[in-house]
This record gives structure tokens, sequence and C-alpha cells, in this order.
């Protein structure tokens, strides 16, 4: 590969939207390469146990379904290449991307880097992980009908997911670590006008517990220091998420939660700079939403080179 070459588009992360991204920059006959820091593609679905939520690929798991994204890539002639994106120089024209290894000129930068699930870090919950314990409801409620489980939280999405889960499950514990919510009134009004949620104050989970998949909780309560242990089937892990946008955050405008500021054109701050995927401001992250990023992506970039170039 010669790094004198100045592509079209480099892509930042191979998750859903950075693989639809490449994709699309295929099909549009664009010089790109796409910058993965891990081997394996497929971002956070790489770790879910099994999506049923993906128009035409019912009960696929995520592993399989990163590969399925990655390999139409490939098919396509995608290149890749594994570094790890330091430092970008953005304000040019032409557009520089440092790595561990390598140092990319381009006219236009798609960053795709995803976002993380703030963990609990507690005993069993890493390995009990897609056997019971889940950080999306939306994705794999429908696996916990008629059973018990919790939810952990107290902000919008912990308060959402509970009301979602109680259409589906027998009970679910909403476990919050104070005394009121941090979510909106009117979801904390449907939360309180459900019979089937019990909102358990001023708790943390100790401990996930199970062998092969989850059967209890550990519970202790933050100002009487009282424990108890619940049995559920599930824990649905809701204390908010974390945009991988650290290295981004001095050249382009976030939200007050860090996420890159972007419409659905996913035009940044900056000219020739794009964000697709879970890193974008949106008010729904999932694997569909990021994949339509990708192509909104391209079309936007296309329209980009079009005028500037
Ligand atoms: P969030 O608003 O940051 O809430 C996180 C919740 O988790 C808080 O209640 C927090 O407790 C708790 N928490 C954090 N770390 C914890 C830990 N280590 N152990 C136990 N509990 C912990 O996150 P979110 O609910 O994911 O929402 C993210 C953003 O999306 C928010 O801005 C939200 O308003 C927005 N959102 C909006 C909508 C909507 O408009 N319909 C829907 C979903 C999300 P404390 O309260 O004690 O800090």
């Amino acid at each position: 590969m010669n790094n004198n070459d100045i592509y079209d588009v480099v892509i930042i992360g191979s998750g859903p939207s950075g693989l639809a991204a490449a994709i699309y920059a295929q099909r549009a006959k664009l010089n790109t390469i796409t910058i993965e820091k891990q081997y394996m593609s497929g971002g956070q679905v790489l770790n879910t146990y099994e999506v049923d939520n993906y128009p035409g690929l019912p009960e696929i798991n995520g592993f399989d379904m990163g590969q399925k994204f990655r390999q139409h890539a490939e098919k396509l002639g995608a290149k890749f290449i594994k570094d790890e994106v330091l430092e970008l120089n953005i304000m040019d024209k032409i557009k520089k991307v440092h790595c561990k290894n390598n140092e990319f000129l381009t006219k236009t930068v798609i960053i795709a880097t995803g976002a993380q699930h703030r963990l609990l870090e507690v005993k069993g919950e890493q390995e009990l992980y897609g056997k019971g314990v889940s950080y999306c409801a939306t994705c794999d409620g429908a696996f916990y009908k008629e059973k018990t489980v919790a939810v952990v939280g107290g902000g919008d999405v912990a308060l959402e997911d509970a009301i979602f889960l109680s259409r589906l499950c027998k009970k679910v514990y909403l476990i919050h670590r104070r005394d009121e919510f941090r979510g909106v009134k009117i979801l904390q009004e449907k939360v309180f006008s459900i019979d089937n949620i019990e909102v358990i104050w001023d708790t943390v989970v100790d401990e996930i517990c199970g062998e092969n998949e989850v059967t209890s909780i550990n519970v202790s309560n933050v100002k009487t220091k009282d424990n108890k242990t619940l049995d559920v089937d599930g824990v649905f892990v809701a204390i908010g998420i974390i945009p991988n946008s650290h290295i981004f955050e001095k050249h382009l405008k976030l939200d007050e939660a860090n996420y890159i500021i972007a419409n659905e054109d996913c035009k940044t701050s900056v000219d020739g700079v794009f964000v697709a995927g879970d890193v974008r401001t949106k008010a729904l992250r999932q694997i569909v939403t990021a994949v339509s990023d990708g192509a909104n992506a391209i079309t936007s970039i296309e329209k980009y080179l079009a005028t500037k170039f």
C-alpha cells in the first residue's frame, strides 16, 4: 500500500456503520480504506449473543452478522488495515490520519468508532454476558417472555427498558442506587403505574450469580447496608453508554454526553469529516440505524467531493 496516496475516504472503525460505509464507498467507486483497531470486525454486535431485530436475518448471532457484513464489503473490494488511530489533522482540505503504524492522507474521513456500554464492574457481569446479562432490552427482551428480570439504572434508558420489559416479563425489578430517578417525569409516572415493576431504591448490585446462565443477583442497600438475593433470569444493565469520541474532542463539536454532533446527513462541524453509527448524536442506537448512517455518510461524501474537488 502506497501511503502517499490521497484517499477519497478513510473510515475509522469497522462495526456495522463502518462496514456499511465501506460497502457504499465501493459501489460509489471511491478510493477508500477502513482502519480497524481489532482484527475482527463487527463492533459491539460481535458480543451480541443473538440479534433478532435486523430485517431478513432472524436469530443470527452477532459474530456471524459481523462476518457477513465484513465478507460483503470484501467481496466488493473494500480494503482494511489493522491499526489504531492516535491523532487527526482535519482542519485542512487534505486531512491526515495518524495511526500507530501508518499515516494516511485523505479528502474525507468517516468516524465510525461506536460506543461502549458503561459496565457495572461486579462479579459475574463479564462471565454471564450474553447468558442473562444484557445491555440492550430492545435487542434481547424477547428472550425473557414470562420470566423475571432486573433492570439496573435510573436514567431514561433504564425507565424505558423497565416499561418495555414489563410487557413481556412476569416481573421486573428496577434497581437504582439513589432514592430518585434521573429519568424524565413522564417515564417515572409510567413506571410507578405498572403493577409488575417493583422499584428497589438506594440499592446496588454486588454480584450476578449463576453457572451457565443468570439465576440470581446479590444486592445491598447503600443506606441500611442490608443484603439480599433476588432470583432473576436476566439482568439488563442500563447505566449509560460511553461514546468512543475522546480523540476527536479537540476538533469536533460534541454534545454534553460526548456524542459527535451531526444530523442524518452525518456531517460534523468540520468540512469533510463525517460521523456514522453509535458515536453520532441520535435518538435510537441500533444496528439498523448504524447501517443507515454508513449509507448516508457516503451519499453526503459523494456530494462533498463533487463540489469541493
Ligand atoms: P443516564 O441518563 O446517564 O443515566 C444513567 C443512570 O445510571 C443514572 O440513573 C445513574 O445513577 C446510573 N448509574 C451510572 N453509573 C452507575 C453505576 N456504576 N452503578 C449504578 N448505577 C449507575 O444514561 P441513559 O439512561 O443511558 O441515557 C443516556 C442519555 O440518553 C440521557 O441524556 C438520556 O436523557 C437520553 N435518552 C433520552 C431518551 C428520550 O428522550 N426518550 C431515551 C433514552 C435516553 P444516578 O442517577 O445516581 O447518577
